[in-house]
């Protein structure tokens, strides 16, 4: 069995990150997506294990110390982690895996697992930045102004990916992200190892 491909996306909060990622699945079901632990509060809706681990941060800061997460960072005055055995357990039955996260934790994991294949969410424009962010509703006023600041930081760090999308025009977006995944899936390295048994065959007296 050939491991699975890590994917690994990041955006600016309010860059319809989640939502791209989320219709993505639905297309490519046999993508797992990584739940993150988190120390932030969760948002109305949000579910203990479908959404995010939600841990205190005395809790997080032990989970550091022993070694559980692939990657960590502190975002927007919350630590987010992603569990590093889990990651290995899904990659190495086979299974893609993706990670929703930030630039910090994308640095880490390409210096850890740099066969990993990521890719960066752009809004078309700062005025649509901030409207989505704003008309989001899920965030308190001081929560938005906070990570309209901190979407400079991340944005900075875009030419980092191996991939940028502009999501302008939603199925076009998903479009690009679909086809990033459909193409990786397609490269010699991973389609020769999953098709190794037909080679064979073709190839066989
Ligand atoms: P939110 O609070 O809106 O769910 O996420 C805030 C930010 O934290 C987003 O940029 C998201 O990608 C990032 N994030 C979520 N989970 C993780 C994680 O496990 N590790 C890191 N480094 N960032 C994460």
């Amino acid at each position: 069995m050939s491991d699975g491909t890590l994917f690994v996306v990041a955006a600016p909060s309010g860059a319809g990150k989640s939502t791209l990622v989320n219709a993505l699945l639905n297309r490519e079901p046999d993508i797992s997506l990584s739940i993150s632990h988190t120390t932030r509060p969760p948002r109305v809706g949000e579910e203990y294990g479908r959404h995010y681990f939600f841990v205190e941060r005395p809790d997080f800061e032990r989970e550091i110390e022993d070694g559980i997460f692939l990657e960590h960072a502190e975002v927007h005055g919350n630590l987010y982690g992603t569990s590093r055995t889990v990651v290995a357990e899904k990659l190495s039955s086979g299974a893609d895996v993706l990670l929703e996260i930030d630039w910090q934790g994308a640095r880490q994991v390409r210096k850890g697992k740099p066969d990993c294949v990521s890719v960066f969410i752009l809004p078309p424009s700062r005025t649509e930045l901030e409207r989505r962010l704003r008309g989001r509703g899920s965030d308190a006023p001081d929560v938005i102004e906070r990570r309209l600041f901190n979407s400079r930081e991340e944005i900075a760090h875009a030419h980092e990916f191996d991939y940028i999308i502009v999501n302008d025009h939603f199925d076009d977006a998903l479009a690009d992200l679909q086809a990033i995944v459909r193409a990786v899936r397609l490269r010699t390295e991973w389609a020769a190892r999953r098709h190794e048994a037909l080679i064979e065959e073709l190839l066989a007296p």
